[in-house]
This record gives C-alpha cells, structure tokens and sequence, in this order.
C-alpha cells in the first residue's frame, strides 16, 4: 500500500474495497460449495451484521471490564450445551481453535512427557495443527474403504499408555460420514482416555436433520465416554466467521483450556482462548443470528438442508462416470469419477460459475469432488446437477490433465527451500497455471494433479510454497 499522506474519505475506500473484491467467489447464493453458509434469507445476515459491528470494538480480553461478553457468551455456549448433551464451554474463533483447546486441555491433564492423539485419517488437520503447536504426537488409524468410517477395534489397537485423546468425527468433512461415536468413546473409556467428538461442521446441523427425520446415532457429550465436542457456528450456525463453541463435560477440563500468566509486571493475563485481545464482533454475530433465526429456523433450513443433499446425491449417481463415496448422513456429499478427471471437471464447473472443492486422493480414497449442501442449496440444486453433468461431459471430452513427462519426479526430487519464489512462479506459469486473481482458477486441474501425484509431505512443501509465491 501507497499510505496515503492524507485521510481518505470512507466512501473512496468502500469503493476501493470493490474492486479488490471483483474477482472473488461469490459469498452468497449457493454457487459457492464450500466456504461459505448461506441461509437465503438476507434479513438473518443483516442482523448478524449490525450486531457484529455494534460489538466490533468490544474487547474479549478483559471479561470484568465488558460484562456484556460474559452475558452474551454464556447464552451461545448455553445455547450450544441444550443442543449438545450440556457441558461447559469456550466460544473461540473457529473450528481449529475449538480443537487446538481440547487437545491442549487433554494434554495438560494427562501431564505425560510424550503425549499421542488417536485419531482416524479422516479427521480434520486442525488435528495435526494442534498436536505440532502443542507438542503432541498424531497416531493416525485408517478408516473402512467403503464406509470411510473409524471402528473402535482399529482405535481400540491404536491407544496405548501415551494416548491422551482420542478423537471421532460427526461427521468427518471429506465424506461426511459419522464415526461409530459410541463404540469409539466406549473403548476411550475403557483405556481411561478421554474422547473428542469432532462435530465442527455436524454440530449444529446433524440435530436439524435428525428433526427433519434423517436417521442421526447418538453422537454429543449424552454418550458416555465422550468428554469433550466442537462445534461451528461460523458453519451450519450460518453465523458470520469467528464463531465456534468447544464443550467439555467435565469443568476442571475446561480449566484445562484456560491460560493465566502473572509472570510480567504488566496487566494479568487471563485467557480462555487462544487469542488474547479478540473483538465481540464474531460473538455479537453468532448471538444475533441464532436469536434471528430460533428453532423454526434452524428446523426449517435443516429440512431444506436433508432434502438438497439427497436429489444431489441422486443426481449425481445418475450422471454416467461419477459415484458418491459412502452414504453421507450429513449435507456434506463426495464424488468420484471413473473415466471422468474431477480435477478437470471442477475447472469446467468453475468456468460455468460453480465452485466444486477437489479433494486429493489420500489413505486408499479416490481424489473427488466435495459438496457442502446448505440451506440455500435446495433452490438451486438441480442448476448445480445440470452444471455437474455438462461439466463431466466437458472434462471426458478434454481427457485427464496430461502433466509434462518428469514434472512430478522433479518436484518430489527438488529441495524447495533452495528454489526462490520467481523461480517457483516461472515453474508454476510453465505449466500452464496462471496465479493472477483475474485468471479466475484457470489452471487448477494442473495444480491438484501434480498435488495428487505426490506424497503427503512433498505436497504440504509444495503448498507453503504456493503460498508464500502468492503473497510475494
Ligand atoms: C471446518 C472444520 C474444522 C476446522 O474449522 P475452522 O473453523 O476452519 O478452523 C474442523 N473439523 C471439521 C470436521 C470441520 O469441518
């Protein structure tokens, strides 16, 4: 940025602010089918907003000095623990945060010098996120290739005197398939190990749809065994970002996610997340959209919600080439393709309007396609069908992404710390990828192809380098 010498006026700035946004996916809508929760009604998200922005400057930091965060906290975990088997809460940031406080709380419990996570391969990074933060060791068990669930003897194999936490997914997001929760927690237990129910992106959702008559098993902190939950409003809460809830059954658990340090001779630090100054702008945000929105609502979207994901999941059965992976009990729907290349399909999709998430290939399961089916899907899901199909007639048309001979040997062989971002770039552009915002993702089947053809760590390497180019 230019800083300018003198103030600019707010409405120069808005539309500044335009512009840099016009090439961006769009946040409403439903075409977008990931990212972003939309529930249709715009009255909902303006009263989110305003509440957002009457609490933006309110600082989480000191509760005692802004009684209204405890109030107004108090009501969203309170709100969360009704739906949830109760329990005592955090409101933190988001899904990883949620989860970066249950690991630290197990891991502070515990008190061993070489903590392990048991966790299935399906579970989100934040996981891994958390356990590299915190110091902990991942011990990743494989799920069924045909239900891409966990089971509780592989799990059950997996724990040992190291194991700290043991975690479950409801559902997990690639698939969007539900763990078996109980058999799971009951083996935890039996070990005397505390068990995470990840319920990030199913929390506030599969009670919706287990009301709009989906069959939903028992999954929150009601099942014995099951000792702490996580849950984003930012997601099926359709609250704005910033907002998640992390549950534990057990106070002194709670107590384990908190921080305090006396150790300056500044101000008393007393933290419950992980963040310390934080704005009330999320939680004013989740407060007023679930207060907007009540159980009506909620029960409302939650039917729309059942009813999209099934026509999308049979829809997408019928189209020659594609298969939905498992049977997803959620809005969250996989696919693959047999002579159809998905990564090739959602650059199609892409150019038609539609985002298509790719999923790379991992753990025995086929690279595919995800879905997050919202309330506002319903309204637009057999547009997105049509899309899907004309999209996977194009892509068998254009054949597989055919990568130069030797391109994945040579970066799986290449030192990246060694290379420089231009030289990356260059490398990238002699590919055909084009990273600038108005190429609109031209280029990303070459991107997730190479992805795909590499092992886990060599891709993670290649991602921080994409990154670190983007922002160059
Ligand atoms: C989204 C998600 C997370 C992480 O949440 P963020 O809010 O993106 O940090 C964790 N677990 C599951 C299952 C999720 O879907």
């Amino acid at each position: 940025m230019n800083l300018p010498a003198a103030g600019r006026a707010a409405e120069e700035l808005l539309a500044e602010i335009a512009r840099m946004k016009a090439h961006d996916l769009p946040v409403r809508g439903g075409q977008v089918t990931a990212y972003v929760y939309d529930t249709g009604r715009a009255e909902v998200h303006d009263a989110a907003i305003r509440a957002y922005v009457e609490m933006l400057e309110v600082n989480c930091l000191d509760p005692t000095a802004f009684p209204s965060v405890v109030e107004m906290e108090k009501q969203v975990v309170g709100a969360v623990a009704d739906l949830l088997g109760g329990g005592h809460g955090v409101f933190t940031s988001g899904g990883t945060e949620s989860i970066m406080l249950a690991v630290k709380a197990a891991r502070d419990l515990a008190g061993r010098p070489d903590p392990v996570v048991v966790l299935p391969v399906t579970a989100h990074p934040a996981f891994h996120k958390a356990a590299h933060y915190l110091g902990v060791e991942v011990r990743a068990v494989p799920v069924d290739l045909e239900t891409y669930k966990v089971t509780a003897r592989a799990v059950r194999e997996a724990i040992d005197e190291r194991t700290v936490l043991v975690v479950a997914s409801a559902p997990s997001y690639p698939q969007g398939v539900i763990d078996p929760v109980e058999e799971v927690a009951a083996v935890a237990a039996a070990a005397g190990v505390p068990c995470h129910v990840d319920a990030c992106v199913g929390g506030w959702l599969l009670p919706w749809l287990r009301a709009a008559g989906a069959h939903v098993p028992p999954f929150d902190l009601s099942v014995p065994g099951v000792t702490s939950i996580s849950c984003d409003l930012h997601k099926f809460g359709y609250a704005p970002k910033g907002a998640s809830v992390v549950l534990f059954a057990d106070p002194a658990a709670r107590r384990g996610a908190y921080f305090a340090s006396a150790a300056w001779p500044g101000y008393t630090v007393i933290n419950a997340t992980v963040q310390s100054s934080r704005s009330a702008g999320p939680l004013g945000g989740a407060w007023a959209t679930l207060q907007a929105l009540g159980r009506e609502g909620y029960e409302a979207l939650g039917r729309a919600t059942l009813e999209a994901a099934r026509r999308l999941r049979e829809g997408v059965a019928a189209i020659p080439g594609l298969r939905v992976l498992g049977e997803p009990e959620s809005s969250l729907v996989a696919f693959t393709g047999s002579d159809v290349d998905v990564f090739v399909l959602a650059d199609e999709a892409r150019s038609r309007g539609w985002f298509l998430q790719p999923q790379l290939s991992y753990a025995g399961i086929p690279a595919n396609l995800h879905v997050t089916v919202t309330g506002v899907t319903l309204a637009g899901v057999d547009a997105m069908l049509k899309v899907i199909a004309e999209s996977a007639e194009a892509a068998r048309g254009r054949g597989p992404v055919r990568l130069p001979d030797g391109l994945v040997e040579l970066i799986a062989g290449m030192d990246l710390d060694a290379l420089d971002d231009a030289t990356f770039a260059e490398l990238a552009a002699s590919v055909g990828v084009d990273l600038r915002p108005e190429a609109g993702g031209a280029g990303m089947a070459t991107v997730n192809t190479v992805l795909d053809a590499l092992p886990a760590a060599a891709r993670e390497a290649v991602l921080v380098r994409f990154l670190s180019v983007l922002y160059s």
